[in-house]
């Protein structure tokens, strides 16, 4: 209960540092029930974070779902600030395609990865209530669990689209370089179509490997280019294909998937699907290949 770990700071006598944020440091514990956890634990004497740590509290408590990282605890104590989740012990889906965590995800499972995600981020849009904007949807942000079952992570960005005028937040741009949707950039309006569009980046990831920004290049600008130079359909984009996955698998459903996620990443909101719809391409892909 709560209650319990708001004495949780006694049962982190071992904290093991597996990485860092934006929020702070993140370390792995245990609670004294058996429970291992990751812990992220806020940068001391910064109001930004503490406002950031309470927003992501009240959001995270009353949000359940099989693909969002759950919220175990929290605590307050001795001037700490700490939240306390389920530990993703199979690492961030960066990890496993940039060869760090050692899980190998073929074409299939990146389907599912996708699939998984996308399902979450569904939830958090159109199930919550009032519904929630992620506004950091990227690859480190995207864990897996011990199934390899796909979970959404940090919530510490998120506004209340219902604290805004229109459903519209107005707000300093936040997020990441590289998935950061240009409409929002530029107006500053916030939608929920922003983390389809950094979604979509997520989907060039699993289609590459690569990460957003490379040497100064925008993955989304190389593979616009190598579109628009294609006239036979979608083949100028092998050569960005991870050749891992091109090698070895025969990429069932790969043009339905590229279509999605060229459509999650046009300029204007309002031409890119929900992720409602992106979920239900993405298992109409799963259903045709059993
Ligand atoms: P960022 O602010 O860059 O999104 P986070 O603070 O969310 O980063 O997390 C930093 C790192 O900590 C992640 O890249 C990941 O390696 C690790 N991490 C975060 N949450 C968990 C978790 N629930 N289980 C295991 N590892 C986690």
């Amino acid at each position: 209960s709560y209650d319990e770990l708001r004495k949780c700071t006694n049962n982190f006598a071992e904290r093991n540092e597996i990485g860092s944020g934006a929020f702070g440091k993140v370390y792995r514990g245990l609670l004294s029930d058996g429970l291992v956890v990751a812990i992220k634990r806020a940068q001391q004497g910064s109001t930004q974070g503490l406002l950031e740590f309470k927003t992501e509290i009240e959001l995270l408590s009353r949000v359940h779902h099989k693909n969002l990282v759950g919220l175990v605890g929290f605590c307050f104590e001795q001037g700490e600030q700490m939240l306390i989740y389920e530990f993703m012990p199979n690492g961030t889906i960066r990890d496993s395609l940039s060869g760090k965590s050692g899980i190998y995800l073929d074409w299939n499972r990146r389907l599912y990865v996708a699939l998984g995600s996308a399902t979450g981020l569904a939830y958090l849009h159109e199930h919550a209530n009032p519904p929630i904007i992620h506004r950091d949807v990227k690859s480190t942000n995207i864990l897996l669990d011990e199934n390899l079952t796909a979970k959404v992570a940090d919530f510490g960005l998120s506004k209340l689209v219902s604290d805004t005028l229109n459903g519209h937040v107005s707000t300093q741009v936040k997020g990441t370089m590289g998935y950061l949707d240009p409409e929002y950039y530029q107006t500053q309006q916030l939608t929920v179509k922003s983390d389809v569009y950094s979604f979509g980046v997520f989907m060039l990831e699993l289609i590459t490997s690569k990460r957003p920004i490379e040497k100064g290049k925008y993955i989304v600008q190389r593979v616009r280019t190598t579109m628009n130079k294609d006239e036979e359909e979608h083949y100028g984009l092998w050569d960005m294909i991870d050749s891992s996955i091109r090698d070895t698998s025969n990429l069932i459903g790969f043009g339905k998937f590229l279509e999605i996620t060229m459509q999650c990443i046009e300029d204007s909101p309002e031409d890119r699907p929900t992720m409602s719809e992106v979920v239900k391409a993405l298992e109409t892909i799963l259903q045709n290949n059993g």
